[in-house]
Order: C-alpha cells, then sequence, then structure tokens
C-alpha cells in the first residue's frame, strides 16, 4: 500500500519524539508499504514565529510571514529525514514547492489549486521515503504561501489525493475523534467512524482536531482518511461516506469554538445590495463569517450582527469601517468574550425536536443564547464565553453521548 502519514506538533514535539515517529515510518515499511511522511512544526513553533514577527510589528506583512512560519516545517521535515536515514533507510526531505503544491497567493491561508506529484513519485519509484514539509505551497511565481493554522492536514490530504495513495493516516495526540474535545469533557467517546459531511461541520465549528479544508478536499478526493494517535497503537477514527456507516445516532458530537468575535453595525442603510456590499467585501478578504442576524430598528434601519474568528477580527474592522465612512452604517460594536458551541449530527436530518432539546439543555444551566444557526446536520448557539465548558459538558450529558 501507498500510505501518506501525517504527524502534527505534539507528534513532533521534541528530539525523542521524531525519533518515535521514524520508528512507527520504519515499522510501516517493514510491512511492506510505501510511504510518504507529512510533517508539522514542532509544537508550539509556529506560535513563536507569529510572536518573533508581532515582536516587530503589529501588522507583518503576510508574504513575509509566510516565509517565515514555514521554515518550522522544514526543520522537522529535515530532522526526520536525518533520522530515518540514519536508521538505513534511503530518504528525501522536501519543501512544499519541491512536493509541487501550488496555491493561491492569500498569504497566510492559501488555498491548494494544483499538486504536481512528479518529482515525489520518482523518489518513491526509486524506493525512498519521502518526507514533506507541510503547511506550504508556493503561488504561480514561485512565491512562498501557507494553507491557513492547522494546514499540515490538507498538506497530506492533497498529496494522498495526487498520488492515488490507499490511505492517509493523520496522526495526532488522542486516539482518533470523539464525541467532543476529551480535554474538556473526560467522559467523551471515541468514534469508530464519522462521515465526511459531519467531520466537516465539526472541523469547521471548532474541532481542531482535523482542518476544515481538509475535510472538505478528502471528500472530493475520496480519499480515505484515518486519525488516530502517534503515542498509541489503538485503531482511530475512520472518515468515510455516509452510506459506509451503519448505525446513525441522532447527534453524534458537540464542537466548540471559543475563537470566536461578534461584530454589531448598528444602523445599516437600508438599501437593497448594502447586505452583498458589506459581505462581499468581507469574502474578497477570505474572512470566514459565520452567523448572520438582521433585524430591523424602529428607524428603518437595519442592524446586522455576525460572527468572524478572533484572529481575523481586525481585518473584519477595517472593513466595516470603510461603509462606516461612507455613511452607510451608524455605529459599531465588538465582542470578543462570545463562544459558539455546536451540537452536529446526520441523525438529524430525519428528527424533529433535536434544536428545541438543545435550546432547553441552555435553559436548564440559565445560560443565554445570544445568536443561533442551523443546518440540516448541526444547530450552533452563540453565548457568552464563560459558559463555553459548561455548556459543551449539559449538551454533551443531554444527548447521551457518554452512553
Ligand atoms: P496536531 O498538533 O496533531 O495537529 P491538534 O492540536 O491540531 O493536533 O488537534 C488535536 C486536538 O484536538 C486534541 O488534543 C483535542 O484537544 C482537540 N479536539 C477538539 N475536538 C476534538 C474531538 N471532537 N475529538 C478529538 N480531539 C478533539
Ligand atoms: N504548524 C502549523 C500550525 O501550527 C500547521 C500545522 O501544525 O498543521 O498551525
Ligand atoms: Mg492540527
Amino acid at each position: 500500500m501507498l500510505i501518506v502519514k501525517k504527524f502534527g506538533g505534539t507528534s513532533v514535539g521534541d528530539l525523542d519524539r521524531i525519533q518515535n515517529v521514524a520508528n512507527r515510518v520504519q515499522k510501516s515499511i517493514q510491512e511492506g508499504h510505501q510511504v510518504v511522511v507529512v510533517v508539522s512544526a514542532m509544537s508550539g513553533e509556529t506560535n513563536k514565529l507569529v510572536g518573533y514577527a508581532e515582536h516587530f510589528s503589529k501588522n507583518p506583512s503576510p508574504a513575509e510571514v509566510d516565509m517565515l512560519l514555514s521554515s518550522g516545517e522544514r526543520v522537522t521535515a529535515s530532522l526526520m529525514s536525518i533520522a530515518l536515514n540514519e536508521m538505513g533507510h534511503s530518504t528525501v526531505a522536501m519543501t512544499g514547492r519541491q512536493a509541487g503544491i501550488i496555491t493561491t497567493s492569500k498569504h497566510t491561508k492559501a488555498r491548494i489549486e494544483e499538486i504536481n506529484p512528479e518529482y515525489m513519485q520518482a523518489a518513491l519509484d526509486k524506493g525512498k521515503i519521502v518526507v514533506v514539509a507541510g503547511f506550504q505551497g508556493v503561488n504561480e511565481h514561485g512565491v512562498i504561501t501557507t494553507l491557513g493554522r492547522g494546514g499540515s492536514d490538507l498538506s497530506a490530504v492533497a498529496i494522498a489525493g495526487a498520488l492515488q495513495a490507499d490511505l492517509c493516516e493523520i496522526y495526532t495526540d488522542v486516539n482518533g475523534i470523539y464525541t467532543t474535545d476529551p480535554r474538556i469533557e473526560p467522559k467523551a467517546k471515541k468514534l469508530d467512524q464519522i462521515s465526511y459531511e459531519e467531520m466537516l461541520e465539526f472541523a469547521s465549528l471548532g474541532a481542531k482536531v482535523l482542518q476544515n479544508r481538509s475535510v472538505e478536499m478528502a471528500k472530493k478526493l475520496n480519499v480515505n482518511l484515518v486519525t488516530r494517535s502517534s503515542f498509541t497503537d489503538e485503531e482511530g477514527t475512520l472518515i468515510t461516506k455516509e452510506e459506509n456507516i451503519m448505525e446513525q445516532p441522532l447527534v453524534s458530537g458537540v464542537a466548540l469554538d471559543r475563537n470566536q468575535a461578534r461584530v454589531s453595525l448598528i444602523g445599516v442603510a437600508d438599501r437593497p445590495g448594502i447586505a452583498a456590499d458589506i459581505f462581499n467585501t468581507l469574502a474578497q478578504e477570505e474572512i470566514n463569517v459565520d452567523v448572520i442576524l438582521q433585524t430591523v430598528a424602529h428607524d428603518g434601519t437595519t442592524n446586522i450582527d455576525f460572527t468572524v474568528p478572533t484572529n481575523e477580527l481586525e481585518v473584519a474592522k477595517n472593513i466595516v469601517k470603510i461603509f462606516v465612512d461612507k455613511d452607510e452604517i451608524k455605529s459599531t460594536d465588538f465582542n470578543e468574550a462570545i463562544a459558539k458551541v455546536s451540537i452536529v449530527g446526520v441523525g438529524m436530518k430525519s428528527h424533529a425536536g433535536v434544536a428545541a432539546k438543545a435550546f432547553s439543555t441552555m435553559a436548564n444551566e440559565n445560560i443565554n443564547i445570544r445568536m443561533i444557526s442551523t443546518s440540516e446536520i448541526k444547530v450552533s448557539m452563540v453565548i457568552e464565553e464563560k459558559y463555553a465548558e459548561l455548556a459543551v459538558r449539559s449538551l454533551h450529558n443531554a444527548f447521551d453521548l457518554d452512553k
């Protein structure tokens, strides 16, 4: 089999752990597999580099930030390759560019446009272990880009797709996908399988165990994806097509996103197209707007509230200001002390009353719901951040997820 194995930050967090990963890779080679290893930066490394940049500038040039951040993954890839080499394996370490990953030019959250896997394929054909620095690519001019935080997952899935690998394994510090973050609810249960659709909701709603774009791509390219631990031999969670899953519970899990901020636009001019103008401008900057709420004010204007990831708030503020300056918005308000808690499950499609039960659960805990958004397979609620963990545990319990 050809297997792409991706190891996250904790799994390569120090030199002993890099050796541990090298041993795992060796085992797979001895079992007769061809292996491509994709690595993250050592844990904490990317944040440290971000901090360095911010030491000099509140607003560092995104192109320079990408050049800087991509170095973290290169360190790990080189060390992994050296370790495997020392164990007698023929290896080649590659940057994103050498792996043929071409992206858009949107620095710090570029999208993969194509992968030219010839160099990787040639190395595999020669019997080498390929070790790729995750999280990075280059734009059409060869300028280094990165794929958004957690983006090594996407590198792995995209490479697995391009090489038509039999399997893509994401190794991390938990045994798989749980009914909720096991750090918040120790009673959380590991799922043996989960559908691409649910996993995509989970990832988009804050469960950082997989980056959301990686799940989107796995679904599109039909990549067999497994999440498991690099520290144990336990079987992980298979992410697969909905029809492959036998039993569907009503609710599969609870997700929490603390990194959300609320933007309130007060006194928005009541003209057709104003919402389109505002949200198109936000979209051009790749700002991920989520829950949107519009209410009509007394004076004929409207109020629009929406949420954005906290780290995109500054850019959102600047965009909103353009409309304030044009007198199309009277005033604005921003709140970072919010969290979004969501329940996810394809079983909801065919059952009424799930949302009502979620709202009652919040009511029983005296938690005020500020905003709501639903889809066929999720219910999201924006609440005050200080109630976030209580909300997660209450929902987990209310939907019997620990059973
Ligand atoms: P890596 O560095 O390996 O990429 P991450 O920190 O990005 O790992 O993701 C793993 C973490 O995701 C876990 O330690 C866990 O706290 C968190 N997590 C959040 N929600 C879930 C969930 N539903 N199942 C498993 N882990 C989750
Ligand atoms: N090192 C990057 C990050 O911390 C990418 C990754 O780990 O997937 O976001
Ligand atoms: Mg990750």
